[in-house]
C-alpha cells in the first residue's frame, strides 16, 4: 500500500470513530510519527496533503527539516527534551508535547523568542502511573502550571496535556487513563483558562480509543508507515 492509501486508511478509521463518539472528524489532529523514516516518505504524505509531523530525536529531526526546507507543516516534537537541545526549539517545532518542569519551558521560551515565534507546549502527565515513563504525577500539574504562568514567558503558550498510554496494561485501564487525563484538561481548562484545549493521546495500538476518550491529536506511527526504517543522518 502507498503511504496516500495508507493515511487515507488511518483517517477513514477516525472519522468513523469520531463520528461513533459523537465527535466531528475536524477535532482530531493526526499527527504522522515520522521519526526513523526517511524524509521522503515525508514528502510523500505532504503531496497527499498531510500536515502534522512528530519526532522525538532532535538531531534527527533537525536533518530532516532542513532537508525538507520549509514545506507547509507543523512540528510536533514528542521525545523526552533535554535541555541542552532546547535551543534548537525555537524556529523549527510549533509543539512540544513533552514539557515537565518549568525549566524546559522557560528555555523553550527563549528560544522561540531568538526566533521571533511562540512555540505551544504541551504537559506530559503519567496517568498510567507506568514506573518507565517520563512525565508529571497528577499532583505536581497544578504547581509546575502555576509556576510557568506566574514566569509570564513570551515564547511559549501552555495548551493542554499529553500521555503515553502503557502497553503493559489491559484496554480497560487504558481507556480509564485516557478518561483521566481528558478530567485533568478539563479541570486545567476551568482553572486556568481556553487555551487549555489539547489532549495528545492515543499511538497505533490505541488511537481510536484515545478518539473515543476526548484525544485532540493522535500521534501515528508505524499504523501508517508500517515498521520503522531505522533511517539515519
Ligand atoms: C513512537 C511514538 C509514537 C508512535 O508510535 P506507534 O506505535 O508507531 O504509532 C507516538 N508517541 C510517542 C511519544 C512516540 O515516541
Amino acid at each position: 500500500m502507498n503511504l496516500c492509501d495508507a493515511i487515507a486508511v488511518v483517517r477513514q478509521r477516525i472519522a468513523e470513530t469520531a463520528e461513533r463518539a459523537g465527535r466531528s472528524a475536524d477535532e482530531v489532529r493526526l499527527i504522522a510519527v515520522s521519526k526513523q523514516q526517511p524524509p521522503e516518505a515525508i514528502e510523500a504524505l505532504i503531496a497527499c496533503g498531510q500536515k502534522d509531523f512528530g519526532e522525538n530525536q532532535v538531531q534527527e529531526a533537525l536533518a530532516k527539516i532542513e532537508r525538507l526546507n520549509n514545506p507547509p507543516v507543523e512540528w510536533h516534537f514528542i521525545g523526552h527534551l533535554q535541555s541542552n537541545k532546547t535551543r534548537h526549539i525555537g524556529g523549527n517545532f510549533n509543539w512540544v508535547h513533552t514539557i515537565d518542569s518549568a525549566k524546559l519551558a522557560r528555555r523553550i521560551s527563549q528560544s522561540a523568542c531568538e526566533a521571533g515565534q511562540c512555540v505551544n507546549l504541551l504537559l506530559q502527565v503519567n496517568v498510567s502511573g507506568d514506573p518507565a515513563k517520563h512525565g508529571l504525577a497528577e499532583d505536581e500539574l497544578a504547581p509546575l502550571i502555576e509556576t510557568v504562568l506566574e514566569a509570564g514567558l513570551q515564547g511559549i503558550r501552555l495548551r493542554g496535556l499529553m500521555t503515553i498510554g502503557y502497553r503493559e496494561i489491559p484496554e480497560s485501564e487504558t481507556r480509564r487513563s485516557f478518561a483521566r487525563l481528558r478530567e485533568l484538561l478539563e479541570s486545567c481548562r476551568m482553572l486556568y483558562g481556553e487555551a487549555f484545549s489539547e489532549l495528545s493521546m492515543g499511538m497505533s495500538g490505541d488511537y481510536l480509543l484515545a478518539i473515543e476518550e476526548g484525544a485532540t491529536m493522535v500521534r501515528v506511527g508505524s499504523a501508517l508507515f508500517g515498521a520503522r526504517n531505522a533511517w539515519h543522518t
